[in-house]
């Protein structure tokens, strides 16, 4: 059994897990990430990759709302330097159409411009006759939608193999089947982690395992609040179709991929924590991809992924310290926004661990859901 010596030691090699590692590896912190699979085969390489704040975080909870404009601001950039560095994210930067198909939903989607207007993101109604011009293929029953131009998607396999690539250039360490099957704990400090085949004694270890993290008794004593939530996709192909950008209905997503294939996105599965392909599942997803486009039909049937997606109780992501332990910290519990909040989870995770401030954390620390004193 051997012993090595890390600054920093990641549990889980996620998006969120190595988009610290990167984050860290640019600051000069140098991080262990130890996976115990590949690098993404959680719910990161089986993510549809919408970047939609606009559409997926309550704009109510400002903290999170927040991370997620911030993290869109972040998308271009971070794209471009990992592609720079060697491996291309394959981030899309052409919008987002969500589109309505009942009088309701038209209402929905027009209440909700009022606010979406104020954030100066361009957001826009588009009469249906629009849409059929941007998306000839679109179902002749839509209504009308709304175009918000700085949203777009990336492949979250592809982005995971990037932040490796880049960071590991930067001197992250990264490795593959690894499991860590417990903290080394001395009184109240986390000092390192063991593995199958040695142990890391570290300064800090942060714990990304996604629905890992919450398996009763697996880290600490006290167990952490995260559930799991399945979700599974698949991918279509049609020669000579492609949309142009993600299209969202009230259902569901046709988001088309740098290949030429479409992924249609998602189940919704509480509680489940397993990856099989059902019936139940391909026969929803496919009937949301017809109801947007009628001519998939008769597209290619490429193949189909599941990924459980890190719940925690009120949706919101937990991280930063879990008090009364030094020397750990968590980044979990992103639930459906995992990769849109990556770059502004790990901006925020990343300063914590290099200067110890949990205050920019605030929001999402795991103190929130401590039962309130009895009186
Ligand atoms: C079908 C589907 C569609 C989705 N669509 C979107 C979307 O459009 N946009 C969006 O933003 N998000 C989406 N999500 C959610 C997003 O994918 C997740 O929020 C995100 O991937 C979570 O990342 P993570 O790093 O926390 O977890 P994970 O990706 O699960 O990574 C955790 C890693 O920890 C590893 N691990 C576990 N235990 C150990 C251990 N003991 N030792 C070492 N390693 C361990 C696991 O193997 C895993 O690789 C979707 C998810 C699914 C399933």
């Amino acid at each position: 059994m051997s012993s090595k010596n890390a600054d920093v030691v990641i549990v889980g090699g996620g998006v969120i897990g190595c988009s610290i590692a990167y984050q860290l590896a640019k600051q000069g912190i140098r991080a262990t990430v130890l996976e115990c699979g590949r690098f993404g085969s959680g719910a990161s390489g089986a993510t549809a990759g919408v970047i939609g704040p606009i559409w997926h975080l309550d704009p109510a909870h400002k903290a999170v709302f927040g991370l997620g404009i911030r993290s869109l601001d972040l998308f271009p950039r971070l794209a471009s330097e990992l592609t720079e560095a060697g491996v291309d994210p394959e981030f899309q930067h052409r919008g987002i159409l969500k589109v309505a198909f009942t009088p309701a939903q038209v209402d929905e989607l027009k209440q909700n411009l009022t606010w979406q207007g104020e954030l100066g993101l361009g957001v826009k109604w588009l009469e249906a006759a629009e849409i059929r011009n941007l998306e000839p293929e679109v179902s002749d029953e839509l209504l009308g939608g709304v175009f918000s131009p700085r949203e777009g998607c990336v492949n979250g396999q592809r982005l995971v193999d990037a932040l490796v690539h880049a960071a590991t250039g930067l001197g992250a360490v990264f490795l593959e089947e690894t499991e860590v099957t417990s903290l080394e704990i001395s009184g109240q400090n986390v000092v390192g982690v063991r593995t199958l085949t040695g142990s890391y004694q570290c300064g800090h270890t942060v714990l990304a395992a996604g629905p890992w993290t919450g398996i009763p008794g697996r880290w600490l004593p006290q167990d952490l609040p995260i559930s799991p939530v399945k979700g599974q996709r698949i991918l279509l192909r049609k020669p000579g179709f492609l949309p142009k950008c993600p299209v969202r209905s009230f259902e569901g997503y046709v988001v088309p991929q740098a290949d030429g294939s479409l992924l249609v996105a998602s189940t919704r599965e509480e509680g489940v924590f397993d990856v099989r392909i059902t019936a139940d599942a391909i026969r929803q997803l496919l009937a949301k991809a017809t109801g947007l486009f009628p001519a998939l039909e008769d597209a290619s049937f490429v193949g189909a992924r599941a990924g459980v997606r890190p719940g925690s109780p009120d949706g919101i992501p937990i991280m930063g310290p879990l008090p009364g332990w030094d020397g750990v910290s968590i980044a979990c519990g992103h639930d459906h926004a995992g990769v849109m909040l990556s770059p502004g989870s790990a901006e925020l995770v990343a300063r914590y661990i290099s200067d110890g401030d949990p205050r920019s954390l605030e929001a999402f620390s795991i103190s929130r859901f401590d039962a309130p004193a009895s009186q």
